[in-house]
């Protein structure tokens, strides 16, 4: 909305809290800004400290920021699919609406809180009062446990002072987080911003006194929690697993309800199936609970992952040895009995690449190149150590062109990634999954994961004759001359002749 501004009149009525005017003026800052522009902002509101933790959590080196959704999206996801909680978005309009039409796409059936502002409640810090009454509005502990506000770009590169807003209301926890696009690379760990603090709020809470049991009762056997969001069934394998260690499979970080995070953080040990939940991670480690990195995929996997849970839970060797004997078997077998055989390139953004790549290689695909756009983290280096020793090359903080040089480079059967690789692979007449749809949302672990993973990817790779087919068949279509509705073949003119030289003055007649 556009305001008039008189900037003399506007400092005069500047809140005490720092806010940065210049946010407001021309253009404005958003996505189109650059993050340069945006974090010099942020840090002339007085956002350095939030900015400097997001960087130490969330490096964005060697390689740039990836091309990815707004990262706000993996909070706001967080945040709607745990019970009994409200989530309220402040920032651009136009931001808020890509926001909320993913969240419905993706079927959040919940609605979205929104704080609109202009200018001049942005500058005047009346956005601040509004987001309050909003919180106040929205925290009936008859209906919520937790209101969570997510500050976008602009209110953070303006300073908005979500700190300032009450910890809890009527026992209603009001969380507030800065996820700047800016300041947080990809959507996957916009989801560690607010578990994070969800678990930071929940571990106060167990330090002050009693806290609410699990739904269910508390398990007779010690948990390992589990970090990441996983396919459903995932979890349930993952406990068939820990079974015969004496253990059990504990909550699933990020929570689908507020009372999972004291489970979470009761547990014996830590399990980060996504190794990139660097907030949540220092919070388990204040509340003394070990944490394993890797997971239970494919043979090699689960055998190290199973040694390694069992040493960080005091398991005796000889039981761990049992339960390797027990398990490992089934597993070989079911990667035996459908085996993969193809080059296959991959990459996406959920953090779960190296475990799907570890899979892919055991179950016999030639494996040249993986990339994710997660930094490399130290919860990963089982995978990359297991991988690179089979002459993997594993790219992190990937970009869209480090995929699409693979691609080129290796000449895979089989391309799986995000859209813009699929698409790239697919004109090309290669076959190609989506990752995120296609390949995150199938069960992984143990034998389960090894059987499911292989159906789909060589139903894909015996799709090559069919795309051989079509790109044949529309060799040409959308392209060059034919991109357009034109219904002739566009005649190319002759070109002008060129001109006759200048004569020198003297020549002239
Ligand atoms: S909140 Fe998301 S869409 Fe909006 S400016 Fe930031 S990165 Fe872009």
């Amino acid at each position: 909305m556009a305001v008039s501004l008189d900037i003399a009149d506007l400092r005069a009525r500047r809140p005490a809290e720092p806010v940065n005017l210049e946010a407001t003026q021309g253009d404005g800052l958003g996505c189109h800004a650059g993050k340069d522009a945006m974090r010099a902002a942020a840090e002339a509101a007085g956002m350095s400290e939030t900015l400097d933790q997001l960087k130490r959590d969330y490096p964005a080196g060697p390689h740039d920021q990836p091309q990815s959704m707004c990262p706000a999206f993996g909070s706001l996801r967080v945040g709607l699919r745990m019970r009994r909680t409200a989530t309220i978005l402040s920032g651009s309009a136009c931001c808020v609406y890509g926001l909320t039409f993913t969240s419905h796409f993706y079927g959040a059936r919940r609605s979205v809180g929104y704080v609109p502002f202009n200018s001049e409640t942005l500058v005047t810090g009346k956005l601040f009062e509004d987001i309050r009454d909003a919180v106040h509005a929205s925290a009936k502990p008859e209906d919520y446990d937790a209101v969570v506000v997510i500050n976008l770009c602009v209110p953070t590169a303006s300073g908005v002072p979500l700190r300032l807003l009450p910890k809890e209301i009527d026992g209603v926890r009001i969380i507030g987080i800065d996820v700047p696009g800016f300041g947080v690379p990809t959507h996957a760990e916009a989801k560690d911003v607010l578990a994070g603090a969800m678990l930071k709020f929940a571990r106060g809470e167990a330090e002050n006194g009693p806290v609410q049991a699990p739904r269910g009762g508390r398990s007779e056997r010690p948990s390992v929690a589990l970090l990441g969001e996983m396919f459903p069934a995932d979890p349930v394998v993952i406990g068939g697993l820990l079974e015969p260690l004496g253990l059990s499979a504990g909550p699933v970080v990020p929570t689908r309800e507020w009372r999972e995070l004291y489970g979470a953080l009761d547990a014996a040990a830590v399990a980060a199936i996504h190794p990139f939940y660097t907030a949540s991670i220092r919070e388990f480690e204040a509340a003394g609970r070990p944490v394993v990195g890797s997971a239970p995929v494919g043979h090699d996997g689960t055998a190290d992952w199973l040694a390694a849970i069992g040493h960080a839970c005091d398991v005796a060797p000889a039981t761990i040895a049992a339960a390797q004997n027990r398990l490992l078997p089934a597993i070989r077998g079911a990667l035996s009995g459908q085996p993969i055989k193809g080059r296959i390139t991959l990459s996406g953004y959920e953090g779960s690449e190296l475990l799907v790549a570890r899979l892919l290689v055991e179950s016999g695909a030639e494996v040249p190149y993986v990339g994710t756009a997660c930094p490399r983290t130290p919860w990963s280096e089982p995978d990359r150590a297991w991988l690179e020793e089979r002459g993997v090359t594993i790219r992190y903080r990937a970009s869209l062109e480090d995929d699409l040089a693979a691609f080129h480079e290796f000449r895979p059967d089989l391309a799986i990634g995000t859209t813009p690789v699929v698409q790239h692979a697919k004109e090309r007449g290669t076959p190609a999954l989506y990752f995120t749809n296609l390949i995150s949302a199938r069960p992984l672990m143990g034998a389960a994961g090894a059987g499911s993973l292989a159906r789909v990817i060589n139903a894909a790779l015996a799709n090559k004759p069919r795309f051989d087919a079509m790109r044949d068949f529309f060799e040409g279509v959308g392209t060059g001359h034919a991109a357009g509705i034109w219904q002739e073949i566009p005649t190319i003119k002759a070109a002008p002749k060129a001109a006759a030289p200048l004569k020198p003055i003297g020549e002239m007649a």
